[in-house]
């Protein structure tokens, strides 16, 4: 029996095409700056979203890290929603690395609006309080259930945070999934924030990688960051070949991750115990209410042992189940038949 693995859209394995390219590529001392193909494969994101320049690393953490590191500091503020995962899976980095707090507000999903930025404002340069520095976005959010901003609204979010002279960070891990989905240009992305982080190990199936995209200047202040982190890596190429292959070929096609996702909350919904909103389902990442006897742990050794691998999310009865690559159309109706198999032993 072939495992369904939905845990996450990280498993996903690199095809022959994309194993050709990295076996291909041509490299160099990345931290001499003379990896051919990381200079290109940095190139070519910065000119994606309309930046002068990139940097590469290894994990979206170390992405979103060294962007955040080199926009605020010690005794500083950065207001992001209370789901981020730059507050809530990248191990405390804002304060560990950085001597930085986060100044959390309510999004609805992930996404929040002007009005909770202006709400949390801090007004004039009063001794008491902590500088304020950033906002950062989450598009698509993960713990959102992989929602998408509307544009509209991050613009107003950019405005106003650009107006009290705060700069913008925008996770954007599955940024692609959003562009996908709203047919928004990523140039468009990248004009309202300051630093975009994108990641290639995510549903564009790389094994490693992931970017950020600014100004040259804070660029080379993030590389300084990059190399304390110890994520100066010599000959890259290797991974920047995967990364340049999934920048060619798996973007497009994760329409149809979205369409497996949203058939497969159809499916799982129709199973007694389990409960989601296939119209909630944006992207390629679905939430599952468990109302089962031993809850969505229980549920999740039981599907492993019928050969779907899931994730219980958060402290609540929930399950996360990610469509990828790895994961064919096909596979779908299986999937649910045997989440069904498992809710209905228990
Ligand atoms: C996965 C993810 C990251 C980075 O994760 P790594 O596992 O360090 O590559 C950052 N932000 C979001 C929203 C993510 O989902």
């Amino acid at each position: 029996m072939d495992l369904i693995d939905l845990r996450s859209d990280t498993v996903t394995r690199p095809g022959p095409g994309m194993r050709k390219a990295m076996h291909d590529a041509e490299v160099g001392d990345d931290v001499f700056g003379d990896d051919p193909t990381i200079n290109q494969l940095q190139e070519r994101v910065a000119a994606l979203f309309g930046k002068e320049a990139a940097i590469w690393t290894p994990t979206g953490t170390m992405a979103n890290q060294i962007a955040i590191g080199s926009l605020a500091g010690q005794g500083e503020e950065i207001i992001c929603d209370r789901g981020a995962h730059i507050v809530n899976y990248e191990g405390g980095a804002i304060s560990a690395l950085w001597g930085a707090q986060s100044l959390v507000v309510d999004g609805e999903r992930g996404i929040f609006g002007p009005e909770d930025v202006r709400a949390v404002l801090r007004r004039g340069d009063n001794e008491h309080f902590p500088r304020q520095r950033a906002v950062a976005l989450e598009n698509t959010h993960n713990r959102g259930g992989g929602s998408v901003w509307p544009i509209a609204q991050m613009r107003k979010v950019a405005a106003l945070a650009h107006e009290a002279g705060l700069a913008v960070h925008l996770d954007g891990a599955r940024l692609w999934n959003a562009h996908v989905v709203s047919g928004v240009p990523l140039l468009e992305y990248g004009a309202l924030a300051d630093t975009v982080s994108v990641c290639l190990s995510k549903g564009l199936g790389a094994p490693a990688g992931s970017l950020v995209a600014s100004t040259r200047e804070r660029v080379m202040r993030m590389r300084r960051l990059r190399k304390r982190l110890g994520g100066g890596l010599r000959q890259a190429g290797v991974l920047a070949a995967a990364g340049l292959y999934a920048l060619d070929h798996h973007i497009e096609r994760l329409a149809e991750d979205h369409q497996n996702a949203r058939r497969l909350a159809e499916l799982v919904r129709e199973i007694p115990g389990l409960s989601c909103e296939p119209r909630l389902v944006e992207t390629n990442l679905l939430f599952v209410d468990v109302a089962v006897k031993g809850g969505s742990r229980a549920l999740v050794a039981a599907a492993r042992s019928e050969g779907v691998l899931c994730n219980a999310e958060g402290a609540g009865e929930r399950i996360r189940l990610v469509t990828h690559l790895d994961v064919p159309a096909s596979a779908i109706p299986e999937a649910a038949q045997r989440l069904r198999q498992a809710a209905t032993a228990l």
